[in-house]
């Protein structure tokens, strides 16, 4: 299996630190709102890709952290702690407000068909391992202190720049930004002092306050993980700071790196550019929901680009995603009712070219593309069951359930068949106002009928 690593910026086998465990840590959720799709993306492309070592017979030993406290609004070492800040707004607790978007986060991943890590860890119940790595920095004299809190001293770090190279685009060291009184531009808060106001906060040797949001990473990491472990997933935003720093972090702490590959995932954009809450187009799971479509039309979006280019979301391409899943349920049903059996060499062949390509650096739409072609075979038991109980072990679009929720071809009345039959009829002599009509006929009967290669489907509505 290949997969591209973002340090050394080429594809490379996986081998793992533990024979046959593919140990795996991600970068997760900051719980003080409601995970929009782009967050989503990033957490289908991890399921991706631990789905398919366990294809290789990887065992997975995966963590993933809950960001409760410590992000800061900017990004940066100034400003509020995001989860204080709306809990203040919204006049509850910090831990009420990391408490419902969690429950939220954990709801749209199962909607997702994402597997959940098997340790998932709130920053807030390791406050001492981060203590206790921010002590280990300070013995290394990798540290000092400011009037505001504890620093990291990144030119203490000579190979600070490893993970982002020359492509600082987004790094805080390429930007303005207000020094204060840290002493470099990429210096970044380990433990930040905190006044009497402040809700989260801990005693510590250096004053009562809260960790910085990059150390949570590292500590938790290393509390359960082997040092260095095998891949760390995150969205390519978190390369040039977040990532930057656990490394410089972790490899000053304990003289290791963090970890073998770094798996970052490519952004969403919408309509082609940035999502953001001013201009009106950052959607959740829900706002898809209420629009109509399905959780699996946006994971079969998600798979139809591969985790390294940028998708952009458009309703146009959710609606095409939405008739490919139909389209592929339509076409399993064919298979399931069949009695021919399929050539075992037939079915290895097809077998392989879809897992050649998900370990070729997790290729889903060519994975998606040997789909299509499968389902183009003759009709047979034996594709449905490759399909169902194989294919859908990654892609996880629940494929069987949805085949046998699809309503049998006879339960479509006569009357509504024989519409459909009249619409086309019309339809092929250009009359469009009757196929109109047919069409408003069909749909007050409760069902649809879209136009195919073939001629027409008619599914309920
Ligand atoms: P956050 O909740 O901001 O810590 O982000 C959670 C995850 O979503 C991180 O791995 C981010 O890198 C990733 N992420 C954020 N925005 C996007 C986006 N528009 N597209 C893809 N991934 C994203
Ligand atoms: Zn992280």
């Amino acid at each position: 299996m290949r997969l591209y690593n973002t340090l050394t910026k080429r594809k490379e086998e996986f081998i793992p630190v533990q024979p046959g465990i593919a140990s795996i840590y991600s970068c997760g959720p900051t719980v003080y709102y409601t995970a929009h799709i782009g967050n989503l993306r990033a957490y289908v492309c991890s399921d991706i890709l631990k789905k398919t070592l366990r294809l290789n017979g990887f065992q997975i030993n995966d963590v993933m952290n809950i960001t409760d406290v410590g992000h800061l609004v900017g990004d940066g070492d100034a400003g509020e702690d995001k989860v204080e800040k709306t809990a203040k707004a919204q006049g509850v607790t910090p831990l009420a407000i990391a408490q419902k978007y969690t429950d939220l986060f954990m709801r749209d991943i199962k909607r997702l068909n994402i597997t959940p890590a098997q340790q998932i860890v709130p920053a807030t119940h390791c406050i001492d391992a981060m203590i206790n790595l921010i002590k280990t920095l300070e013995q290394k004299g990798a540290t000092y202190r400011t009037s505001d809190g504890i620093y990291f001293d990144a030119s203490t770090f000579p190979d600070y720049f490893q993970l982002s190279k020359g492509n600082l685009a987004g790094n805080i060291g390429g930007a303005r930004v207000e020094l204060g009184e840290k002493r470099n531009v990429n210096d970044f808060a380990l433990w930040k002092f905190v006044g009497p106001n402040t809700l989260q906060k801990w005693d510590s040797p250096w004053g009562v306050g809260c960790p910085g949001w990059h150390i949570e990473c590292s500590a938790i990491a290393l509390q359960y993980l082997p040092n260095p472990f095998d891949i760390h997933t995150g969205g390519v935003d978190h390369i040039p700071i977040h990532h930057t720093n656990e490394i410089a972090q972790t490899q000053t702490a304990t003289g290791k790196p963090v970890c073998h590959y770094w798996f970052h995932n490519e952004f969403m954009t919408i309509d082609g550019g940035k999502m953001s809450k001013s201009l009106g187009n950052v959607y959740t799971l829900d706002d898809l929901l209420l629009k109509g479509y399905a959780p699996l039309h946006l994971r079969l979006l998600i798979l139809q680009t591969t985790y390294r280019s940028v998708l952009n979301f458009t309703f146009t391409a959710l609606d095409a995603a939405r008739e490919q899943y139909l389209n592929i349920v339509t076409a399993l049903t064919k298979h399931r009712d069949a009695t021919t059996p399929t050539e075992p060499t037939v079915l290895n062949q097809l077998w392989q070219e879809f897992t050649d390509a998900l370990n070729n650096d997790l290729n889903t739409p060519v994975a998606l593309a040997v789909l299509h072609k499968t389902l183009k075979q003759p009709a047979s038991h034996d594709i449905f069951k490759l399909v169902t109980e194989k294919f859908d072990q990654v892609l996880s679009l629940d494929l069987a359930t949805a085949v046998a929720r699809l309503p049998e071809p006879m339960a479509i009345p006569d009357q509504v068949k024989d519409w459909a039959e009249q619409r086309l009829a019309a339809k092929q002599r250009k009359d469009w106002a009757t196929a109109d009509q047919l069409r408003g006929q069909i749909a007050s009967a409760g069902y649809q009928v879209t136009d195919t290669a073939q001629g027409y489907q008619i599914k309920p509505r």
